[in-house]
């Protein structure tokens, strides 16, 4: 049976989560301010699609413990908004990590991704599966955080649409 984790020294913003599921060493730059994300970068992308698609709907946006940032969508949902659709695992365990949050908190609420330009949204549950990886994430991503020198370069496809991209292979 896997430990209790100890959930308070743990917690990490949600962008954070999203790397480790990218790239370990992309989570480890990005912790040490090392940013190199343009302005054509796809999270920033993220954030304007979410500024300008979403403004009917009006959500309220709820920052917990000036760590992570939620969008209420209603007394049920929480929901992100994604550029691409290409991280869909990344952005699923964002997410699912809010709901772990929330539950932290004694919320119970399910999620929901929207990819605007792909018309798409997936709905996601928390299950006692997914809080076990959540858990093993928050574990994983604290000793990564804690190494003194950066992950290797994992070398996928995906580096090269990586804002890190020159710094690891310059
Ligand atoms: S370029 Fe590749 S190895 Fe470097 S941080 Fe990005 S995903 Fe990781």
């Amino acid at each position: 049976m896997q430990p209790e984790i100890n959930f308070e020294e743990l917690k990490v913003n949600g962008i954070k989560v999203n790397y480790y599921f990218i790239c370990p060493r992309k989570l480890w730059l990005f912790d040490r301010n090392i940013s190199m994300e343009s302005k054509s970068d796809k999270v920033l992308m993220g954030a304007l699609l979410h500024e300008s698609s979403y403004k009917r709907d009006k959500p309220k946006e709820v920052l917990i413990d000036n760590l992570i940032s939620i969008d209420i969508v209603d007394s049920l949902n929480i929901r992100e908004v994604k550029y691409s659709d290409k991280m869909a695992y990344a952005d699923k365990m964002q997410i699912l990590y809010y709901l772990y949050y929330l539950k932290k908190l004694g919320i119970n609420k399910k999620g929901i991704i929207n990819y605007p330009k792909q018309r798409k949204r997936e709905y996601i549950e928390l299950t006692p599966e997914y809080e076990k990886e959540i858990e093993k994430a928050l574990v994983e991503i604290d000793k990564i955080l804690k190494q003194e020198k950066p992950p290797p370069v994992i070398n996928v496809p995906y580096c090269k649409k990586c804002a890190y991209f020159e710094f690891c292979y310059g």
